[in-house]
């Protein structure tokens, strides 16, 4: 453009050519940038989509005045270009203004992704974090209140993860959780949800799920943690011990946790690696009805 400009103004000038050569690559870029934007997938392609119009819509008008400079009459002068000419000049203020404002939203958008995404996650497991999994286990515990159905909690705490820290470092103590992390994301149902809700403590939340179906999944993940391999593929003899409950609409997503928490004590001090239920009128019970599930699987 600036060579083509150079020559138009200084070696053969014409106010047309000029006009042709600006508007032609201002039009092409509009319409690449336009097109690359429309191409884009993931999310940022609807948060991009506005200035992707904005872009179109002004190739269009600059397309339009280059058919018009290339096939009217010579020009005099660019000031006395005429109606199509003084359009676009007017259309460029808008462009600019739109663009800008599109670019804005589209920013804030991303901002506001980001920030819920930071604010809902945790950084280390990429799992939901307690905040996200007290908010969803209430929805579907009012959800199963309303369809008759229930709600399968798992509650589970990594075993002697300290001697874990204390033998090999913290910074492995750190892969074995997003490990035992990637496990529970895989075996979880669609529509279920995995949380880490405390250092090495996971939550299992899983709608429309009697407890019988959410033991077998508490037992086949307490299995899978027993071959889990982290990265450097250093023998681990993992284990983690479940405490799982069943929560009917009736009783509140905490004290449905409570409940998993006793029954995963009782894990614990029955010498870990083991899977225990409370069935669902658990809740105010002593501790007699709970049951130990870990190898009745099959
Ligand atoms: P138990 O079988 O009774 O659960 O024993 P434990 O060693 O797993 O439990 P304890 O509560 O004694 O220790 C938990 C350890 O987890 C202590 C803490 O340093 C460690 N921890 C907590 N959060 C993290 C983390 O994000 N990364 C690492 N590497 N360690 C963590
Ligand atoms: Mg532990
Ligand atoms: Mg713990």
């Amino acid at each position: 453009m600036a060579l083509a400009s150079s020559w138009y103004s200084f070696v053969d000038p014409s106010v047309q050519a000029r006009v042709l050569w600006y508007t032609g690559c201002a039009a092409l870029g509009r319409a690449w940038i336009a097109t690359d934007v429309f191409r884009l997938a993931g999310p940022e392609r609807s948060r991009l989509r506005p200035i992707a119009w904005v872009f179109g819509t002004f190739g269009v008008i600059l397309l339009w005045r280059w058919l018009w400079s290339a096939m009217g009459p010579p020009m005099a002068g660019f000031l006395a270009a005429g109606f199509i000419h003084g359009l676009t000049l007017l259309t460029y203020v808008g462009f600019v203004l739109f663009k800008d404002l599109a670019l804005l939203d589209a920013t804030v958008s991303r901002l506001i992704a980001e920030t819920r995404h930071l604010a809902d996650t945790d950084p280390l497991a990429g799992l939901a974090n307690r905040r996200v999994a007290m908010g969803c286990g209430q929805a579907w515990l009012d959800r199963a209140r309303q369809a008759g159905s229930s709600l399968g909690v798992i509650l589970l705490d990594v075993d002697h993860f300290k001697s874990i820290n204390d033998q090999y470092g913290h910074a492995a103590g750190d892969d074995v959780l997003v490990a035992v992390a990637r496990v529970l994301e895989c075996l979880v149902p669609p529509g279920g949800l995995a949380a880490r809700v405390g250092g090495e403590e996971f939550l299992l939340l899983l709608p429309d799920t009697a407890l019988e179906e959410a033991a077998r999944l508490a037992e086949s993940a307490r299995l899978a943690l027993h071959h889990l391999e982290p990265s450097d593929s250093r023998r681990l003899d993992l284990s983690a011990s479940f405490g799982v409950t069943m929560a009917t609409g009736h009783v509140a997503i905490d004290t449905a946790i409570a409940q998993a928490d006793r029954a995963l004590l009782t894990a614990k001090a029955s010498g870990r690696d083991q899977v225990f239920v409370v069935p669902a009128d658990g809740g105010a019970g002593s501790g007699n009805n709970l049951l130990s599930f870990s190898g009745s699987l099959g």
